[in-house]
């Protein structure tokens, strides 16, 4: 434990920040850049509009949203139900980094009693709130319908506790799906985000989320020509190669019309030592082939991966185009296909290989507060 936390320690400064190329007098510059960071994460997400099904299904990348979204309700689902056979009724729940809140009707579905969202966003939140008050009043008012409380505050910096409406609370679950990335660019961030994650979390209670995995994007760039790898659904671009910090190590991600904001490694040994300070244990750490692979298996999952239509269908019915037109991004599902046994009847779930190739980045983690 110790070795690590030296590692740290000694690695956590070397951190560059490149300094704009404006002509103003050093003095005039922004004297703290790390606002900068999460203001411009916040702007970014702020700006993103809310667009109907209709244009969402016109997307690169509508396959692989509805993949991710499939994945996320399996993970949340699975964790409700185990919650449940331990006996927990009235469940309450964080959504650290909520969104827009693409979760709501998860958790609605996994009948929780309350949710608290929080997010830096304060357009998303807000979104957020509004989502909730319609699903609130679309269903039987309050019966069926969780409580719920909204806050938005940079969960790198604040502590969540102080903003709760009942200061008592404690959490069944906390679910971070594609954000802490955002904190790991230094160690006191990484560990805020972390505390408010698992600070209120019940003995027993779960700490869940997605999130890139930082062994893979090394590998991938590593691999490429330059600092970047990518193609044209997604593109990541690093700084600098062969120098990893531990903390801060800066790389751009770009996912078509949807993500273009600077993001941070996480190593994830000390991902995972920094949570045992919290009395944290790892449940599960899978990089989201595996867990395809893993869940599909089961008929629920599949039945429900077919109703959110996460997979796209080969051969598109009426000749439709697929999401790529480029032939290759389809290859292994024409093969399938053209296999004499499979000819004429075949019609198979598959997101182009520019899809797979961003959602494959991802990895889930589950832990459990042990004490
Ligand atoms: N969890 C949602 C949204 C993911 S997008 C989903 O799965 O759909 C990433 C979210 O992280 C954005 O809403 C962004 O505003 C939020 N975020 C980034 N940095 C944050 C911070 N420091 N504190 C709180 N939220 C943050």
């Amino acid at each position: 434990m110790d070795a690590l936390a030296d590692v740290t320690k000694e690695k956590k400064t070397t951190v560059k920040r490149k300094l704009d190329e404006s002509d103003e007098p050093p003095s005039r510059k922004p004297p703290n850049f790390e606002v900068d960071h999460n203001t411009n994460v916040a702007n970014h997400y702020n700006r993103l509009q809310e667009v109907g099904l209709a244009a969402r299904s016109q997307s690169r990348i509508f396959f692989m949203r509805n993949f991710n979204n499939w994945l996320k309700s399996v993970l949340i689902g699975e964790t409700v139900e185990k919650l449940r056979d331990a006996g927990q009724r009235r469940l309450s729940v964080l959504d650290l980094g909520c969104g827009k809140g693409g979760d709501l009707l998860k958790w609605r579905k996994g009948g929780i009693g309350h949710l608290v969202c929080a997010d830096i966003a304060g357009v998303s939140v807000e979104q957020c709130r509004t989502r909730y008050e319609q699903m609130r009043r679309k269903g039987r008012g309050d019966e069926g319908m969780f409580s719920a409380q909204f806050i938005t505050a940079d969960c790198t910096k604040e502590l969540l506790a102080d903003k709760l409406d009942r200061p008592d609370l404690t959490f069944d679950v906390c679910s971070c799906q594609f954000v802490y990335h955002y904190s790991f660019e230094s160690e006191v961030k990484a560990d805020m985000m972390l505390r408010n994650a698992c600070e209120r979390l019940k003995p027993g209670g779960y700490f869940i989320g997605t999130t890139p995995d930082a062994y893979e994007l090394v590998k991938r760039m590593e691999a490429s020509d330059s600092l970047s790898f990518g193609n044209d659904v997604f593109r990541v671009t690093f700084q600098a190669r062969g120098d990893y910090p531990l903390f801060g190590c800066q790389y751009h991600f770009n996912l078509e019309q949807v993500v273009d904001v600077p993001e941070f490694l996480v190593y994830f040994p000390l991902f995972e030592h920094m949570a045992s300070r919290y009395g944290m244990r790892l449940v599960t750490k899978q990089r989201f082939p595996e867990f395809y692979n893993e869940k599909i298996k089961l008929s629920h999952h599949r039945n429900l991966m077919m109703k959110m239509a996460s997979l796209e269908e080969f051969p598109g019915e009426h000749g439709e185009r697929p999401a790529s037109e480029v032939e290759d991004e389809y290859r292994p599902a024409r093969q399938h296909c053209d296999r004499a046994d499979n000819a004429g009847t075949c019609v198979v779930g598959t997101l182009s290989r520019s899809e797979w190739e961003a959602a494959s980045i991802y990895l889930v983690f589950v832990f459990q507060k042990m004490s």
